[in-house]
């Protein structure tokens, strides 16, 4: 059956794919629908989990007739049945090896690199670019494809969860995808920092050096913790002029340009800026829409436009947690067996909504701003009058209080004409049902929320 499906496999993969991530497999088991695929490292299990469960699903099924879940465990059973990168590290870091097998190891150890610590996921084709981070994008693009040319070092900086390591790793991989003998390492200033330590004190500081300089694409991430690490900063430094000046490649990220970064060595400060330095901005709302709208395919799942549209307005920020968001929402509607619609992804988001309300919104401000939207004078929006053009921005009020504010039904009925509780509870659920269906509402209350969020922040 498994040959079957592999064969299967094999016809949809590429060539290298197939041989690193699925022909050492095994089917263990098939039971009731589920297989049991059994595969050699937690390396192995991410890398079939992360990028081949649908073919696998698709061509088992295919095979059995019935649809299938599929499970991947680590079975040792099958370890020598493909490349182990384990020892070949360990044989890599004794540097007692003769000419001949030196060459050997090096070429397995660049493989090695690239398969224990590039994000598989991380790849140009998965970064949505635009006017944002347009520019980082193309540096990088520009330096995967002419490794030791131009912008050298390529120093790019910007907020948490802007996709920095995402573009780090992402050059790693192009360069490695066309040529596996390149030698790429992709470290954190920590890890950095660290291995030097560990070096140090085994005395092993040449076998630090040896790799740190043998390389032909270095990529460093978070260099801003090395700032006040003097020991470090000073080796870094050397590492960098010894890769610098063999025309290899440097590319470091941070979280601010290099003259913002305090206690940085003033040598090293120039040095970052010799080359071309690239800022990462906050996503606009067209980015951050185009992103959850790929995410939410690359996640199978069905999102409507207007859970993009509240999420890509409630979440601006930080790619990460626009992502985090979009995980959140549709867990929460699978786990209690609801459609995913705005009303769901708000309940879902409740704590997105509790910081929210830790900015302090008052409930002046929220009246004041719905008042101003709708172009409704403020007395007659707290006031008694019911003609239709007031209800809704009423209801609307009514809504926005209750979301955005700690005010009670009770507070928000005297607030609005010494209206009682239960008439602002209809209010309320009467906007948030329709906010699913129409559109222009909806984007009425984004707009008063905005705004409202803007003047908090
Ligand atoms: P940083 O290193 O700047 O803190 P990351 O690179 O870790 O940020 O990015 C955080 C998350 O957001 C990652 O999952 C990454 O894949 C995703 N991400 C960031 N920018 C983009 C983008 N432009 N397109 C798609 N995903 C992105
Ligand atoms: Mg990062």
């Amino acid at each position: 059956i498994w040959q079957a499906a592999l064969g299967a496999i094999q016809l949809q993969t590429s060539r290298q794919d197939y041989e690193t991530w699925l022909r050492g497999t095994t089917l263990l088991a098939l039971d009731g629908g589920l297989a049991t695929v059994g595969t050699t490292s937690t390396f192995h299990k991410e890398g079939l989990e992360n990028r081949f469960m649908a073919p696998v699903r698709r061509s088992l099924g295919d095979v059995v007739g019935y649809p299938v879940q599929v499970r991947v465990v680590i079975a040792n059973g099958t370890a020598n049945r493909i490349e182990n990168y384990g020892p070949l590290l360990e044989l890599a870091s004794n540097s007692e090896e003769s000419e001949s097998s030196d060459r050997a190891v090096q070429l397995d150890l660049s493989s090695a690199m690239r398969t224990g610590m590039l994000n598989p996921k991380y790849t140009f084709s998965r970064f949505i670019v635009g006017s944002s981070n347009r520019l980082a994008h193309a540096a990088c693009l520009a330096v995967a494809d002419n490794p030791g040319q131009h912008y050298n070092p390529l120093f790019l900086y910007g907020g948490v969860g802007l996709g920095k390591t995402h573009l780090l790793h992402a050059i790693g991989n192009y360069v490695l995808d066309r040529d596996p003998e390149i030698n790429v390492l992709y470290v954190s200033s920590e890890k950095f920092t660290n291995d030097m330590i560990n070096a140090i004190r085994r005395q092993q500081t040449e076998e630090f050096r040896m790799r740190y300089r043998n390389i032909d694409v270095l990529l460093v991430d978070d260099i801003q913790f090395i700032a006040g690490k003097e020991g470090t900063q000073e080796e870094f430094f050397h590492t960098f002029n010894t890769l610098h000046s063999a025309a290899k490649h440097i590319v470091i990220s941070s979280d601010k340009p290099p003259k913002a970064i305090p206690t940085l060595e003033e040598r090293l400060r120039s040095r970052f800026e010799w080359g071309l330095i690239a800022d990462i901005q906050p996503p606009d709302l067209e980015t951050r829409t185009a992103i959850l709208r790929t995410k939410g395919e690359q996640m199978n799942v069905e999102i409507p436009n207007e859970v993009i549209d509240f999420l890509a307005h409630k979440v601006q920020s930080n790619i990460r947690e626009l992502e985090g968001s979009l995980n959140r929402v549709a867990a929460f509607a699978e786990q209690h067996g609801l459609p995913i619609n705005v009303e769901v992804a708000t309940s879902a988001l409740a704590d997105l909504l509790g910081s929210a309300r830790r900015r302090r919104i008052t409930p002046d401000q929220v009246i004041l701003a719905v008042s101003e939207h709708f172009g409704v004078d403020l007395r007659i929006l707290q006031g008694r009058g019911r003609s239709r053009n007031i209800v809704v921005p009423r209801q609307v009020a009514m809504y926005l209080l209750r979301e955005e504010t700690e005010c009670s039904l009770v507070d928000i009925g005297k607030l609005l004409g010494g209206r009682d509780h239960t008439t602002v509870m209809y209010g309320c659920d009467k906007i948030s049902e329709e906010i699913n269906t129409d559109n222009r509402l909806r984007n009425e209350v984004l707009s008063i929320r905005e705004r409202l969020y803007n003047q908090a922040a």
